[in-house]
């Protein structure tokens, strides 16, 4: 089972193509997988058995929706494809995640497709996390990508950390909540981190980032504006439960950086993401109508993340496999069991949910369940009458999900 709801992460990597999605991903699913099976990566002494080559498989086979575990909480990684063409498929992937990160390369920069994809999260009220990636190249340009975060997507990147160096000269991190320079050993694939103190030639800019941090979440609320005054600084637990607000209201995005490729920085993204990114509980109950409304009854409907509502479950993606179709599912209200039979309103027809699973990071196999609770994704085996975007729910409590805006017949009209 995934654990309590207010700790389950349903997110997203979102990129221009090239800047570093599959890298960051696989570092994700590499120290996600190994915090599952370890116990602890913290520590520094985790052997684990991470083959890259392994990973890409995992990830190109069953890309759809990885489930893998942080520290307290559940991370389904949900794919979004990276390229432009697929803008309907982005859409439909990002109505079913509740927050994404953005990975801009700290040499290109803020690209085409970056805002399509920016501005649709905007849409749909997706909160982000920003990681610009590629430090080590030649040419990246931290403040560069910062600036046109805020002129090409207006958007709010607030940095929580700072590149030490760049291109060869790129070391590692500073982290200017905890205050410290975070260093990570590639040799052992990022496996070691040394925290030392911030390089004094840092030091004045760090401290003048913090205070731009602080202040500008303090701002957000009174007492934190007076502890501020007095003290001139917070309590580091204020400054992340600020944070987590301003970014679940979508007035910052938490901004990380780093090199994927050297293992460097990812391990704060997982932070941030348990940290910032928002649960099911945080965001809105879906809305979708009833098919067939009696009298007097309103034909919207709306569902709340909780195990006591009706099932209420869209199916996101298809993906043809050996020997069935892979149905991917969000779980929006109630609880979906495995045997179940269950309607799809758009056909009025009944399905046959056979088998249900989550993909594991550190086993990159379907693990078959029992049940999946509301606010979770997971595949399923069985329904044969379904197209991606259809609404399984039972016969008594008949829904269909808002339909997504773009089919692909709209695409196809396009084209
Ligand atoms: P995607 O298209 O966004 O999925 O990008 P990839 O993760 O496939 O990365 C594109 C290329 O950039 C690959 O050759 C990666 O090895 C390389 N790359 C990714 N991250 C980094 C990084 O932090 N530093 C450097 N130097 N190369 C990187």
């Amino acid at each position: 089972m995934p654990g309590p709801i207010e700790k389950l992460r349903n997110i997203g990597i979102v990129a221009h193509i090239d800047a570093g999605k599959t890298t960051t991903t696989e570092r994700i699913l590499y120290y996600a997988g190994a915090t599952h099976r370890m116990g602890n990566v913290d520590d520094g002494n985790t052997e684990t058995d991470f083959d890259p080559e392994e990973a890409k498989r995992g990830i190109t086979i069953y890309s759809a929706a990885v489930t893998c575990r942080w520290k307290e909480c559940t991370i389904n990684l949900i794919d979004t494809p990276g390229h432009v063409d697929f803008t309907a498929e982005v859409q439909r992937s990002l109505r079913v995640l509740d927050g994404a990160v953005v990975v801009f390369s700290a040499v290109e920069g803020v690209e085409a497709q970056s805002e399509t994809v920016w501005r649709q999260a905007d849409e749909y009220k997706v909160p982000r996390l920003c990681f610009i990636n590629k430090m080590d190249r030649i040419g990246a340009n931290f403040e560069n990508v910062l600036d046109q975060i805020r002129k090409r997507l207006g958007g709010n990147p607030l940095p929580l950390f700072l590149p030490i160096g760049s291109e060869h000269d790129f070391l590692g991190i500073v982290d200017l909540i905890g205050r410290k320079a975070l260093y990570f050993d590639s040799e052992t694939q990022g496996k070691n981190i040394t925290e030392e103190e911030i390089p004094d030639d840092l030091k004045d800019q760090a401290e003048e980032y913090r205070q731009k941090l602080v202040e500008t979440i303090a701002e957000r609320d009174e007492s934190a504006m007076e502890t501020y005054f007095e003290e001139g600084d917070l309590p580091d637990e204020t400054i992340h439960k600020l944070l987590r607000e301003a970014t679940l209201a979508g007035d910052i995005q938490p901004t990380f950086t780093g090199s994927a490729l050297d293992f460097v920085g990812v391990q704060p993204i997982l932070d941030g993401v348990n940290r910032y990114l928002p649960s099911p509980l945080d965001v809105p109950p879906v809305h979708g109508i009833n098919p067939k409304p009696k009298k007097n009854q309103s034909a919207e409907i709306t569902r709340g993340p909780s195990n006591d509502e009706p099932l209420a479950a869209l199916i996101f993606k298809i993906v043809a496999d050996k020997h069935a179709d892979l149905c991917f599912v969000r779980v929006y209200s109630g609880v979906l069991k495995s045997g179940s039979r269950l309607l799809n309103p758009r056909t009025g027809k009944k399905e046959f949910c056979s088998q249900i699973w989550h993909i594991q990071a550190d086993q990159r196999e379907k693990i078959e369940i029992d049940l999946v609770e509301a606010g979770d994704i997971c595949g399923v085996i069985g329904p044969k009458d379904i197209v991606t975007g259809d609404t399984l729910c039972p016969t008594t409590d008949p829904i269909l999900l808002e339909s997504i805006h773009f089919p692909e017949t709209v695409i196809s009209m396009a084209v």
